[in-house]
């Protein structure tokens, strides 16, 4: 199948559609048709915000944020200031995962200045969460924080189970209702521009999350759908961002029961690569950390699922699966996820733990066999 392209269709489909479709709480229809007279205002506010979030991604620091993190997903908003990505070829046989198809669909249905808002926005909670935040105030996983425990429980087992340093490794929520808040908009935007037009441009974040309805005040999970690891040179230092975003879109895929443990699982891999000072350029680099997270989440000292749960993680693996070699494909996802599995059942000692340096030795031999995986498979 040929591959479709990520970029969104801007199709200008009636807003009142994708509220309804997102979440049960999405404003009516009525209130989100935006009345004649405010249209010129709205765009003309979302046009400066998106310019200055393209200016503010151009500064150091921001910069060095962005080069420096490890999305688990390709970002179906463009960046502002880089408007298209161009469309990659996809291979004869690579169907994307589901989970991201479900993305695009969300993003297909917003206008131009509802996309070009929702990637601004996007961008400054991602940035807020990678920097400005810290997990030294308690984190609140979930909209409405119905994912805080099993976030905090997971976290501290794999804290426990890798060999690697990991008290310094922070924990932080990414939330599209920082967008609201001018105080955390500002403190964004202070990264890289002088305290006056931080302020400035942090009161205009927040006057779009608020004007644009479909939007929800920063409720849409287009604003926070991903999640991040970061390694030491990152500028709010190591720590993994899990987004509000994400795990709504998880529920509504069907992978509620294990999507917590399972992304965090993964981002975590990426510290234990970190940690061993494994920084592979091909696709092992996302692979690994789904072998890792499998083998934690089977492992009898690690959350210890059962064949059940672990065939669910190998499906959330497959579904966030692409065709543009940055993340392996969705069969090659589910084969490093089920490989990882495997090293937990098959040992021995069920309770001793393989030390990072030597999963990621086993995984790095492996991953040749994992790679032909796609072509196996039709
Ligand atoms: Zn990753």
């Amino acid at each position: 199948m040929p591959k479709q392209t990520r970029i969104l269709g801007r199709a200008f489909v009636a807003v009142g559609a994708l509220a309804a479709l997102v979440t049960a709480t999405a404003v009516p229809a009525a209130a989100a048709e935006p009345s004649a007279a405010n249209v010129s205002s709205v765009e003309q506010d979302v046009d400066r915000l998106y310019q200055e979030v393209a200016d503010l991604l151009q500064t150091p620091r921001p910069a060095k944020v962005l080069s420096n993190s490890k999305p688990l997903l390709a970002s179906p908003i463009p960046e502002p200031g880089k408007k298209s990505s161009p469309a990659v070829a996809g291979s004869p046989d690579c169907t994307q995962g589901s989970l991201l198809t479900e993305v695009d669909k969300l993003a297909e249905h917003l206008t131009e200045t509802e996309l070009d808002a929702a990637g601004a926005l996007s961008r400054l909670v991602e940035l807020y969460a990678s920097t400005v935040a810290t997990d030294k105030s308690p984190q609140v996983f979930g909209t409405d924080g119905q994912y805080t425990p099993r976030a905090t429980a997971a976290i501290d087992k794999l804290r426990g189970f890798w060999n690697i340093e990991s008290w310094n490794i922070q924990l932080v929520a990414m939330k599209g209702t920082d967008a609201g808040s001018p105080e955390k908009m500002t403190q964004t935007f202070a990264l890289g521009f002088d305290p006056a037009r931080a302020a400035e441009a942090g009161e205009l974040a927040t006057k779009v999350t608020n004007e644009i309805p479909v939007l929800q005040g920063g409720r849409n999970p287009l604003l926070s759908l991903n999640a991040y690891s970061y390694d030491a040179d990152n500028p709010g230092g190591k720590r993994i961002t899990l987004g509000d975003g994400l795990l709504n879109v998880n529920n509504r895929s069907g992978f509620d029961d294990v999507s917590v443990e399972a992304v965090l699982g993964h981002e975590y891999g990426h510290q234990v690569d970190f940690a061993n000072g494994n920084f592979p350029g091909d696709e092992s680099g996302e692979m690994g950390p789904d072998a890792y997270a499998g083998y934690f989440l089977a492992h009898a000292k690690g959350e210890a699922w059962d064949a059940r749960a672990q065939q669910e993680v190998t499906y959330l693996n497959a579904s966030i699966g692409d065709c543009e070699h940055s993340h392996g494909t969705p069969e090659q996802r589910k084969a490093a996820g089920a490989w990882g599995e495997q090293q937990a059942l098959k040992q021995f000692n069920p309770n001793q733990i393989v030390p990072s340096a030597k999963i990621i030795e086993r995984f790095q031999q492996q991953y040749p066999k994992l790679m032909r995986t796609q072509n196996a498979a039709h």
